[in-house]
């Protein structure tokens, strides 16, 4: 049959999707410069599809322009459509940046990091989803008969991530039913944010061609374990110089990293707003799934908030200084990754600004916010954390969460867990 190659342009906004628009791929490169059109209440499409609240009404002109370095052209070469799409920013029609792009959020965060001490983040995200090619079985937790099971899925995903310029670094049977997780390679911040969007892309798209389906949304079922995104991060300077690690230093990290994570702890109850922001979030966010409950550091402990992992048969110094990392478990595929990782990187930057100093070892955690709404709450109290959005921003955003969480009031764990299922 004839055929006309395709492209889409979009962006991963509020509610973690990748929304945009798709022209003939030979228009490329017109439309490079002048993307594709949008308009602002587009940011406001819920999580579920319709807008519930919108500040701007059905006014307005954008453009979302394609960012070529995070262009994804994967042939599966299996006759079906080649995936073919691009990310890009949110603009004005002047061309300049829209105050409420979740990737020009990012961009404004990792500002604020090098305004505040001339550093640059590395990070990697560890993502969990579940699989539904695969039967549902006892003893599926990291088994070699789960991971056989799933067949062709983890080969072709693996090839659709490397081809998509993502390097793979792991893929496994989890912990929970059906569940599986990938890992990719470190890359500077605003890449790795893209790769995780990408990540999560490669897997629907794989999934999809074998006619199943993942399920990334936080808590798939009320009784099991809940589907994490954790962020690992670690510190350079200008020049490129790995500086989280100190030997002499608490739990390993450098006074600048500890700085950087006490800053993360201290607006950890309100950017939990934004890294863990659906109400289905919170249901993952319990006792012994592990995750996180409290707001607190911790080394090598998988059910802290923020984790220092360990290094692994590095050679000298020199290799544990490149390996070093912590780990931002408070996330989950509910947030775009440009807004969780903005969130973090702007209250590490504070952390640094501030000279803030982590929580005295013994000290009481507090709880982490037990619902969206106490979450929302809290970063309504913090005018630092709404200096990051601007006003705009910060009105759309509050709207946006609000009006979901009004939508599912009174649905019961099971019912709200199923809703979260079906669209993530
Ligand atoms: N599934 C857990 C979570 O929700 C994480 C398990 C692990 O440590 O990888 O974050
Ligand atoms: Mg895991």
């Amino acid at each position: 049959m004839l055929r006309e190659e395709l492209v889409f342009v979009g962006t991963c906004d509020i509610a973690g999707h990748v929304r945009g628009k798709g022209f003939p791929a030979q228009e490329l490169h017109a439309r490079r410069l002048k993307g594709i059109g949008w308009t602002h209440s587009n940011l406001m499409q819920s999580a579920f599809g319709p807008i519930f609240d919108t500040p701007f009404g059905t006014g307005g002109d954008l453009m979302i322009v394609p960012d070529p370095a995070a262009e994804v052209r994967v042939d599966f070469a299996d006759g079906s459509t080649p995936e073919h799409f691009i990310l890009g920013d949110i603009r004005n029609t002047d061309g300049s940046p829209w105050e409420c792009c979740p990737r020009e959020f990012l961009r404004r965060a990792l500002a604020a990091l090098d305004a505040a001490a001339g550093l640059r983040l590395i990070a990697a995200f560890e993502q969990e989803f579940v699989y539904t090619g695969i039967e549902d079985r006892p003893a599926h937790a990291y088994s070699l008969g789960a991971w056989r099971r799933q067949g062709s899925f983890g080969e072709a995903f693996v090839a659709a991530l490397r081809t998509a310029g993502v390097v793979p670094d792991s893929f496994l049977p989890e912990y929970g039913d059906r569940q599986f997780e990938v890992t990719v390679a470190p890359a500077a911040a605003l890449t790795a944010a893209d790769h995780a969007v990408i990540t999560r892309e490669m897997a629907r798209a794989t999934a999809h061609r074998l006619g199943h389906r993942v399920i990334f949304s936080p808590k798939p079922n009320a009784d099991g374990v809940g589907n994490g995104v954790h962020i690992h991060m670690s510190l350079q300077d200008a020049a490129g110089t790995p500086v989280t690690y100190a030997p002499d230093g608490r739990m390993g990290l450098s006074d600048l990293a500890q700085q950087f994570c006490a800053g993360i702890l201290h607006h950890l109850p309100a950017i939990a707003a934004i890294t863990a922001p659906s109400p289905v979030s919170y249901l993952r966010l319990t006792p012994n799934r592990w995750a996180p409950t409290a707001v607190d550091i911790v080394q090598q402990d998988r059910g802290a908030s923020l984790r220092v992992c360990p290094v692994f048969a590095a050679a000298g110094p020199a290799e544990i200084a490149r390996q070093y990392n912590f780990e931002f478990r408070t996330t989950d595929a509910s947030a775009s990754p440009y807004m969780a990782l903005g969130a973090v990187v702007f209250a590490g930057a504070d952390g640094i600004a501030r000279g803030l100093a982590l929580p005295a070892p013994g000290a009481d955690s507090p709880s982490l916010p037990r619902a969206l709404g106490q979450a929302l709450d809290a970063m309504e109290a913090s005018k630092l954390v709404q200096s990051w959005f601007g006003p705009t921003f910060l009105e759309a955003y509050l709207r946006h969460k609000r009006a979901e969480l009004a939508t599912l009031t009174d649905l019961a764990p099971e019912e709200l867990c199923d809703r979260y299922a079906n669209v993530y």
